[in-house]
């Protein structure tokens, strides 16, 4: 037999991780709801599961916590219910939120989700060779394997170095982004090739420099078109 609560710790203050506090803040459950099932044939045997909305009161953000409890876990020293205690989305202290982008291709996009997914659950050696794709795909979208020389001829680059320095050449990156860039493949090559694990400190490093470019390359651009956009339909030509 199941009995429903509804809200029963509505306004309650629970300590939560939030991954854009970067540690534990006090939440505020903004909605629960109580299942408490007891067994047929048991009359002392009961499970209860609690569903509930929670907000952090420092940044706002929205988790989802589930608190599992039945007649099994009493601890016998304090007379108290031991609890499980599940978050989502999962959280470590070094989860990385990722970032939304809106301008990106469909594959670049996934391409990206998935290797910051990778992180957040210590698989470390895809997640460096996620990065390493994420250069290959960018390189693809931009053709940058093809560069057209002075000379009118052109110039085909079949590695990942090559292709790099094309998003040098064509003026997709700046010369420094580059020299960035080839730090990352050393990274993904030694993964890639090597088999060898780099340390989460290393790959943090890494996201956060491709983010970087993913911004400069497709974001930045994209609401810069925006913005000349709305001006002009604003009617300013200045
Ligand atoms: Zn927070």
């Amino acid at each position: 037999m199941g009995i429903d609560t509804e809200n029963k710790s509505k306004g309650d203050i629970c300590k939560v991780l939030c991954t854009d506090c970067k540690h534990e803040t006090n939440h505020e459950v903004l909605y629960s709801l109580l299942l408490h099932k007891k067994e047929e044939f048991e009359e002392y045997s009961w499970h209860e599961d609690e569903y509930q909305v929670v907000r952090c009161l420092g940044c706002n953000e929205i988790s989802f916590r589930i608190i599992k409890s039945d007649s099994e876990l009493q601890n016998l020293e304090t007379g108290y219910y031991d609890v499980a205690e599940i978050i989502y989305p999962r959280r470590t202290k070094e989860t990385i939120n990722g970032k939304i982008y809106l301008n990106l291709p469909s594959t670049i996009k996934t391409l990206y989700n998935e290797t910051i997914d990778c992180y957040n659950n210590n698989i470390l050696l895809l997640c460096a060779a996620g990065l390493r794709s994420l250069i290959e795909g960018i390189c693809q979208d931009k053709e940058s394997g093809t560069v057209l020389k002075d000379d009118g001829t052109k110039n085909i680059s079949k590695n990942l170095e090559g292709k790099i320095n094309g998003l040098y050449k064509k003026g997709i990156l700046t010369e420094d982004y580059a020299k960035v860039l080839h730090e990352h493949r050393y990274l993904g090559n030694k993964a890639v090739h090597e088999l060898s694990i780099p340390s989460r400190s290393e790959l943090e490093l890494a996201i956060g420099i491709i983010e970087h470019i993913l911004d400069s390359i497709y974001e930045i651009p994209a609401k810069g078109n925006k913005l000349m956009h709305l001006r002009k339909r604003a009617g300013d030509k200045t």
